[in-house]
C-alpha cells in the first residue's frame, strides 16, 4: 500500500527526487518509476501466483468480479474496516480508502461487515479508485489541492466538511499487532 508508480516517456525528466526511486521498469519508449516502495519482490511470471494468488478480486484488473468481492466481504464477520483492508476479500483498498469510502456511505468503521450494503460500498470504491488512478493526487472530495482531498482521513479533531462535528480517531485491526488508525464523523456515520 506504500509508494507509487509514475509513468514517463523514456528520457523525460522526473518530477520527484532520485533518492526516492526504488525501481525502474522500462521499454525503449516508456518507463515506470517506483518511488517510496516499501517492499519489492522480483519473480518469474510462472511464480506470480505465489505472491498474488491469494488476493481477492482487483478493481483495477481486467477481470474485476464485483459479485465475488461482495460475497467475500459480506461473509467476513469482522468489522467492515478490517474486512475491507483484508486483501483476500478485495485487493487494492488501503487505510485511506477505507476511511473515506465508509464516510461517503455513512457507515461507522466498527459496523460488522455482514450488516453493510457491500455491493454499494464496492461500487463507490471501484469508481473512486479508477478515477484516482489517472490523477496525480488522489482525492475523495473532488478537490485536489493539498490537504483538501479527504473528508475524514488525517482530519482528527477538525470539523467535518459536511456537518461541522469534530472528526474522531481510533484504532482497529485484525489483531493487536496490525491496528490501523481509523477516522470517522460520529454524526454522518451511523
Ligand atoms: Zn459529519
Amino acid at each position: 500500500m506504500d509508494g507509487a508508480w509514475l509513468l514517463y516517456r523514456a528520457g523525460e525528466k522526473w518530477r520527484h527526487p532520485a533518492f526516492k526511486v526504488r525501481a525502474i521498469v522500462g521499454t525503449a519508449q516508456r518507463e515506470a518509476v517506483g518511488i517510496d516502495l516499501a517492499e519489492i519482490e522480483v519473480v518469474p511470471t510462472r511464480d506470480e501466483d505465489d505472491l498474488v494468488g491469494h488476493l481477492g478480486p482487483d478493481p483495477l484488473g481486467p477481470d474485476w468480479d464485483a459479485a465475488e468481492a461482495a460475497r467475500r466481504l459480506s461473509a467476513d464477520t469482522r468489522s467492515i474496516h478490517v474486512a475491507l483492508l483484508d486483501q483476500r476479500n478485495v485487493a487494492g483498498f488501503g487505510n485511506e480508502y477505507a476511511a473515506e469510502l465508509l464516510f461517503l456511505r455513512g457507515i461507522l468503521p466498527t459496523t460488522p461487515a455482514p450488516d453493510v450494503d457491500v455491493a454499494a460500498l464496492l461500487d463507490l470504491g471501484v469508481r473512486t479508485i479508477r478515477t484516482n488512478r489517472d490523477r496525480r493526487h488522489r482525492t475523495f472530495t473532488g478537490v485536489d489541492r493539498p490537504g483538501q482531498g479527504t473528508w475524514v482521513y488525517g482530519r482528527a479533531g477538525k470539523p467535518c466538511r459536511r456537518c461541522g462535528t469534530l472528526i474522531r480517531r481510533g484504532e482497529q485491526g485484525a489483531d493487536p499487532t496490525r491496528e490501523r488508525i481509523t477516522f470517522w464523523c460520529p454524526t454522518c456515520q451511523r
